[in-house]
């Protein structure tokens, strides 16, 4: 800004101060969110593309403050991740997800797998192992069935910490997921060296699958390559039937989306396990 003129720095700096009051408002929102207990989660089924049945769930956030509209992850986690205040918020995840594979056992229901996210600070940033492997213990959640799911991004940002990790992870039985598979750039030969159960393919390739050839070869080659790797594949974003019919005569195993349904809370998932569909 220099040699622009007085107005133009001082208009800078109170963008900037309106920007950093912004931030602070909403840091400390935040965390009076965390102390009001004003987080919840909210399920979306995972569906076996070959049977239909629902073979487990994510665990999706959100945040409905009392006297305002839902607010999606979306536009809360990137400043949670900013602050450090996903450490805890990720921990209050953590434990949710767990006491509720475990309430879900002692009603009766057949064991369900739960998908729980993982932010790049929360799992590069923190003992994530350490903490996992405390949660277990303290909530008695069937780490056979808990799948944390870290984006290819985070993975290739520091991948030998990141091989660190998710061998202690492994050690303990939980599976772990590549989320938003195909956006990050790797090679799927380069995820050979971290211990991985599932791929996940990120929705902004599923959405074009029938319209777009480009689209389709990706998905055809990330499914062929994966099984070879003895990997699970998981569509994202799966929201109608042609897509559905795409994704199952190429052999991919299980999906997510609208098509099937949208994150819902607790009870009424629970009702799609009872029915089992
Ligand atoms: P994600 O992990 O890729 O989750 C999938 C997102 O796609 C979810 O958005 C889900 O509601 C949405 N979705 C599912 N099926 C469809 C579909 O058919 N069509 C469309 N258009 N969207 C679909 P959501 O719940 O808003 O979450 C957004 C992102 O926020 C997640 O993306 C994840 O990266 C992050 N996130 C959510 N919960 C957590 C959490 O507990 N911890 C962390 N670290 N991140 C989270
Ligand atoms: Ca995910
Ligand atoms: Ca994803
Ligand atoms: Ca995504």
């Amino acid at each position: 800004s220099k040699g622009q003129g007085g107005n133009h720095y001082s208009f800078y700096t109170a963008e900037m101060g309106a920007q950093a009051v912004e931030h602070l408002r909403m840091e400390g929102a935040l965390q009076r969110a965390l102390q009001r207990q004003e987080f919840l989660l909210h399920y979306q089924p995972v569906v076996d593309i070959g049977s239909g049945v629902v073979t487990g769930v994510e665990a999706l956030l959100r945040w409905q403050p009392q006297d305002r509209a839902m607010v999606s992850p979306a536009d809360f986690i990137p400043l949670a991740e900013e602050t450090g205040l996903i450490v805890p918020i990720g921990e209050w995840v953590l434990l949710t997800a767990m006491e509720q594979q475990v309430a879900w056992r002692q009603s009766g229901l057949p064991p369900v797998r739960i998908s729980v996210n993982l932010s790049a600070r929360q799992f590069l940033g923190q003992d994530v192992a350490q903490c996992v492997a405390g949660l277990l213990a303290r909530t008695g959640c069937d780490p056979g069935y808990l799948t944390l799911e870290i984006t290819e991004s985070v993975l290739m940002e520091n991948p030998i910490a990141a091989a660190e990790t998710m061998g202690r992870l492994a050690a303990m039985g939980v599976q772990l997921a590549i989320d938003d598979f195909g956006t990050g750039y790797s090679s799927l030969a380069s995820l050979k060296r971290f211990p991985i159960h599932s791929l996940k393919i990120d929705r902004s390739f599923v959405m074009d699958l029938t319209q777009d050839a480009d689209d389709a070869a990706i998905v055809n080659a990330v499914i062929a390559l994966a099984h070879s790797m003895k990997l699970n594949v998981i569509a994202e974003g799966v929201e109608t039937g042609e897509q559905l019919a795409y994704l199952s005569k190429q052999g991919c195993d299980q999906m997510q989306g609208y098509h099937f349904s949208r994150p819902v809370e607790p009870g009424r998932i629970e009702a799609m396990l009872r029915a089992g569909r």
